[in-house]
């Protein structure tokens, strides 16, 4: 199968981008694939996280070597092909350079999250990448256009395919065959498959089947300042996210009645068929895309139809020349259905939510005038950053120096990302972790190894992408 939109030519060009991707880039020490200078989404080259290295090798803690194959996981009645990815050394005479994933042993404790991307490629390319150990990319589950599932690696092991080791180690990926900016590939058999898997997976390891844990690859942050402004944007704005939620049957959340102490929140939910835009193309030279139903409001700086989008100062920094339009991969000025904000003003017809520490403005109504925004369950949480200090926020959320030396190992220091929050502001709280990372260093499979301590980290819904913040930063959790 080849998609049509996937010419040779364009073929050609994302081998040789693919082919070119340095290994193992300076990253501070997450390490990880670097996709330097390129605009277009190519979620199957989805930069992965490079375990720490150790100082001393600590307890061996053996696991299951790979298997040749595996019982798929899935819900009965729903199709599903076993290719494995690749798992090999990738240099002999160094044990640590493997691909493409960990092998772990994890289970709903460990899983927090189902993480949505699209290839970017036909099926057979993306699965020539996925079994392909130089790209040192894999993922859980393929979907193609016609809603045959292909899975790849155990949802006990961890697939590269996040771009932010605390994603990675703590969910499961799912690539749709399709590309962002084309939305007739996301079919709806390939939205049914999804949604199924996703609805069996949030039951399997206990994850809220809600828009906090499904999460599209384009809602994560990067690790460290330098990947944040770089992160991908897959599925994209064309990707219906209701629609998903339906084919996994999830339950109508209860709406709230009156005003509770807390912040008043407002949930992202355009209609999607009304809420019809058009942006600018990513893809170089493409111009302005056709007008198109999209899941995503446009984020202002002042309540008018007029006054200019917000710009988002990680994507300023990482590509300036497209941000503050209204290019459909700035994610800075964008939020999605589902999402929930809280509100920090109201000016008739527009509503005021904090995002990225300040804030913005979004329409209450599509181009159509239909009704955009409704009033979230009572369950949403939100969170203030305690007084009188400004709150720094992170893309990871590991643990402290203090955990790694005590393991042996040589710590990761995370640097903030560069928002500010400050008391006045307030921020839903989508989940509360300890601090994470699972060290995975060998290729034998023999030093598999979670190294944990008791720092409890926010998730927060920061803009389009989630953040982290110490808990200890912040009132109401
Ligand atoms: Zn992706």
């Amino acid at each position: 199968m080849c998609l049509p939109d996937i010419t040779p030519a364009r073929r050609d060009e994302r081998d040789e981008l693919l082919a070119s991707l340095t290994r193992r880039s300076a990253l501070g020490g997450l390490g990880g694939l670097a996709l330097a200078g390129l605009a277009l989404p190519l979620g199957a080259a989805a930069a992965h996280a490079a375990p720490a290295k150790p100082r001393t090798p600590s307890a061996p803690a053996p696991l299951s070597p790979p298997p040749g194959t595996f019982a798929p996981e899935g819900p009965a009645g729903l199709d599903i092909e076993v290719i494995p990815s690749a798992y090999q050394s990738m240099n002999p005479a160094d044990p640590d350079d493997y691909a493409s994933y960990s092998l772990a042993e994890r289970g709903p404790a460990d899983i927090d999250a189902i993480i949505i991307h699209d290839t970017e490629t036909d099926y057979d390319l993306a699965i020539e990448i996925f079994t392909n150990p130089a790209y040192y990319a894999s993922i859980h589950y393929v979907i193609r256009e016609d809603g045959r599932v292909t899975q790849m690696v155990r949802n006990q092991d961890i697939a590269w395919h996040a771009g932010n080791w605390t994603f990675n180690q703590s969910s499961i990926g799912i690539e749709l065959i399709g590309v962002a900016e084309e939305p007739e590939h996301y079919t709806d058999a390939q939205y049914e498959s999804a949604g199924r898997l996703v609805a069996y997976l949030c039951e399997r390891y206990e994850v809220p089947l809600d828009r906090d844990h499904i999460l599209g690859h384009e809602n994560l942050p990067g690790a460290s300042p330098a990947s944040h402004g770089k992160m991908h944007w897959d599925p994209g704005a064309y990707y219906d996210w209701e629609k998903l939620f339906a084919a996994a049957d999830a339950p109508a959340a209860p709406l709230r009645s009156g005003r509770s102490g807390k912040a008043e929140t407002v949930r992202i939910a355009p209609a999607y068929e009304s809420n019809v835009r058009d942006f600018l193309s990513c893809d170089p030279g493409e111009g302005r895309l056709p007008a198109r139903p999209t899941s995503v409001l446009m984020v202002r700086t002042a309540p008018r139809d007029d006054a200019p989008l917000l710009t988002d100062p990680a994507l300023a920094a990482a590509k300036p020349a497209i941000t503050g339009q209204d290019y459909i991969c700035d994610w800075g000025n964008q939020v999605s259905w589902g999402q929930t904000f809280a509100v920090a003003d109201r000016v008739d017809g527009w509503c005021g939510i904090w995002i990225s520490g300040r804030i913005g403005w979004v329409k209450e109504t599509d181009p159509s005038g239909a009704s955009a925004i409704e009033v979230p369950p009572p369950s949403v949480k939100t969170v203030r950053p305690k007084k009188n200090r400004a709150v720094k926020v992170y893309g990871a959320s590991f643990p402290g120096e203090q955990a790694f030396r005590a393991a042996g190992l040589e710590p990761v220091v995370l640097a903030p990302l560069p928002y500010s929050l400050t008391d006045e502001q307030a921020y839903v709280l989508q989940d509360v972790s300890q601090g994470a990372y699972y060290w995975s260093p060998r290729f034998d499979g023999t030093h598999g190894q979670w190294v944990r301590d008791d720092t409890s980290w926010a998730r927060i819904q920061l803009n389009q992408r989630s953040a982290f913040v110490k808990t200890s930063d912040l009132r109401g959790v």
